[in-house]
């Protein structure tokens, strides 16, 4: 069954949902995105998502296209009518269409798009045996604290790692683990310290990333801001990454080593049923 889709201002089977050829997110890939998890047809930390679409918005000059509480009701609608009740609500912003100019147009209508996507979350079997990561070097550009859509760094990343039979890359750049390709990266000391990297320029200020280490100070458990090495990360007691489609992940293998004895350690188990419990407390379940 095909999904209705939301396509500046109108409700569409997926069908019939379409972009100009003209628009600056196909030809520029000049917009930028969000992605909330859902759960019991609820956005979670959807706050902070949109607190943070703005914020890339205006790194990039660009007006958002309707007011939050009309951004609120289209993700209610969507996620209503394509009767979502657990999976990811996916929104895109662009500079809109125009003659190809380099130049920002003068007057340009942003375009919205947003999706539903259907994905077990809460029930995750990857989250139970864990995941293997392959690194890549981090060929993306020096703004990735801007959530654009231009994610083929990104693409080829977990390319090589599919091929590679693992499950997701992280990317190292200087001899240090910037982030995974579409998530951000931990590891846990063998003193028991949560270490991942501090948010600038280089990482996607993740907003799993925020909450998980909110929720961990909160449980009393240390927390270092600072980056590490595929060494170091091969040498710890665990490791695990966040994001908003996979909540805390743990990886058990990076690039062929197994991490501790190979499964899902304590903490990152830990933090996955402490954020998960958060999230179910947001929808009121
Ligand atoms: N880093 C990158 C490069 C990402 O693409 C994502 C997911 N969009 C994240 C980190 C995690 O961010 P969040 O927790 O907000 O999903």
């Amino acid at each position: 069954m095909g999904r209705i889709v939301y396509v500046n201002g109108e409700y569409l089977p997926e069908e019939e949902a379409k972009i100009s050829v003209f628009d600056r997110g196909f030809l520029f890939a000049d917009g930028i995105y969000e992605v909330s998890s859902v759960i019991e047809g609820k956005p979670i930390d959807n706050a902070a998502h949109i607190a943070r679409m703005h914020r890339s918005l205006g790194e990039l000059r660009m007006e958002a296209p309707v007011s939050d509480d009309e951004l609120l009701a289209i993700q209610a609608e969507v996620i209503q009518r394509n009767d979502l009740k657990e999976g990811l609500v996916y929104w895109q912003v662009t500079r809109g269409a125009a003659d190809r100019d380099f130049n920002f147009p003068e007057g340009a209508t942003p375009s919205l798009v947003m999706f539903t996507q259907t994905k077990t979350l809460l029930d995750s079997s990857a989250a139970k045996t864990g995941i293997s990561v392959i690194s890549q070097p981090d060929i993306r550009w020096l703004r990735r604290d801007i959530k654009t859509v231009q994610l083929l760094a990104a693409a080829l990343a977990k390319q090589a790692a599919k091929d590679a039979g693992a499950g997701d890359a992280w990317l190292v750049e200087d001899g240090f683990v910037t982030e995974g390709s579409s998530n951000n990266a931990y590891i846990v000391t063998k003193q028991g310290t949560i270490v991942t990297r501090q948010l600038s320029n280089d990482i996607l200020p993740g907003i799993t990333r925020a909450s998980v280490l909110r929720l961990a100070r909160e449980a009393q458990m240390r927390v270092e801001e600072r980056p590490f090495t595929i060494e170091e990360a091969q040498d710890a007691a665990e490791a695990f990454y966040t994001s908003a489609s996979s909540f805390v992940m743990p990886v058990v293998r990076i690039d062929g080593v197994e991490i501790g004895d190979g499964a899902p350690g304590p903490v990152a188990t830990r933090l996955r049923e402490i954020y998960i419990e958060a999230a179910r407390a947001q929808v009121g379940g």
